[in-house]
């Protein structure tokens, strides 16, 4: 990737509010969309709050955003409230882009206006099943993703590409779901502030081969015909690192969280 795309504010202590750093980044969006001749109006901008407080998530609301993901339903749960009047308002859309276990299906429903993190056909009957109980199906079933694990990483979650084609079109088919497309992290890029090897692109093209593949996916099960595949047009992939490889790939949803609020102090608390 070439330096230039690299703004200062993924460098540790860069300063400026999360507006500057938010106007940056949906530059960066904007020029990759141009670049892979795309409108940058099909690439959306998702925040990811995950180690972040309450206030630091409405100042990104505050600055335009609509749509944020979280990782941990803990997370999701504890900063619910500051955001309750947003979503509630049809302004805000929240996603979960972690890992989902089956006994917190129930907090995520009451929180989460859609789930990236489908991973099993049992999860998939779980949550529809949640949902058909609580009344939402038709144009309230519940927006999901299927996440897939492209790069076959052992330490990833997500169904591998040859099973997510079957996986997307069950799930389609659940009365409590409506599959809106598919979710995957790349491959991890070489870190650019390290005393980095002169890059040949080989690395770029590893993450750029696993988006590809997911793009396949979805095109496959669009073009099966399947009921319930015709929404299933979106293509969540790209982080601070990657996102311009994601969008010349074809995302329409970049998850992005360092390059908006600066380097996470810590991986794992509030
Ligand atoms: C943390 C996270 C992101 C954002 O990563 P950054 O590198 O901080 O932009 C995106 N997707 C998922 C699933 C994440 O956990």
């Amino acid at each position: 990737m070439p330096d230039q795309s690299q703004p200062s504010a993924t460098e540790p202590g860069a300063s400026g509010s999360v507006a500057a750093r938010l106007a940056v980044v949906r530059d960066r969006i904007a020029a990759a969309a141009v670049a892979a001749g795309r409108d940058p109006a099909e690439v959306r901008l998702l925040v990811a709050t995950k180690t972040q407080t309450p206030e630091a998530v409405l100042e990104a609301l505050a600055a335009g955003v609509d749509l944020i993901g979280e990782n941990r339903v803990q997370e999701l749960v504890a900063k619910a409230p500051a955001v309750a009047d947003r979503v509630a308002a049809g302004a805000l859309q929240v996603h979960m882009i972690g890992h989902l276990q089956r006994n917190k299906i129930n907090q995520v429903l009451a929180t989460a206006t859609g789930l990236e993190t489908l991973d099993s056909l049992e999860l998939a009957q779980a949550v529809s099943d949640r949902c058909v109980r609580n009344g939402r199906t038709g144009d309230h079933a519940l927006d999901v993703m299927v996440q897939v694990n492209v790069t076959g990483e052992e330490s990833k979650y997500g169904v591998r590409p040859d099973d997510a084609v079957p996986l997307a079109i069950a799930a389609a088919a659940l009365p409590g779901l409506r599959l809106t497309g598919f979710m995957t992290i790349g491959a991890r890029l070489p870190d650019p502030t390290g005393d980095g090897a002169a890059d040949d692109g080989s690395a770029e093209d590893a993450v750029r081969a696993g988006f590809a593949r997911l793009r396949a996916v979805r095109d496959e099960v669009r073009a099966s015909g399947a009921p319930g595949t015709s929404a299933a047009v979106n293509l969540s992939m790209g982080m601070t690192g990657d996102l311009e490889l994601a969008i010349a790939e074809g995302a329409t949803i970049v998850r992005v969280g360092t390059a908006v609020f600066g380097p996470r102090v810590t991986a794992t608390t509030l």
